[in-house]
């Protein structure tokens, strides 16, 4: 598995789906990578999931330039988890998406 240190995304490919780097490193176990971007209110819940079961996370708010303009609360994350822990936490994305 290859990991682009521009976007933080493990993928097999030789480029970056996103940036379309081609110098790509392998991906280290601890390497935060994106999971998933959920909406608000289910990255509040997960938040909480993941830290109780001590799995390291990052949430970057992420949202339209219009919401951040009038100061509305964003509408959704981007979630970073350490690579040792994507698959785990795709499988709780896949448990409550269900
Ligand atoms: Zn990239």
């Amino acid at each position: 598995m290859n990991f682009c240190e521009n976007c933080n995304i493990a993928c097999d490919n030789e480029r970056c789906p996103k940036c379309g780097r081609k110098k790509l490193r392998t991906v280290q176990e601890d390497d935060f990578c994106l999971v998933a971007k959920v909406d608000r209110l289910f990255g509040d819940s997960l938040k909480y999931i993941l830290e109780n079961e001590n799995i390291e996370c990052v949430f970057m708010p992420y949202g339209t330039g219009v919401n951040s303009k009038f100061a509305l609360p964003l509408e959704s994350y981007l979630l970073y988890v350490r690579y040792k822990n994507i698959d785990y936490v795709r499988q709780i994305l896949k448990d409550y998406n269900a």
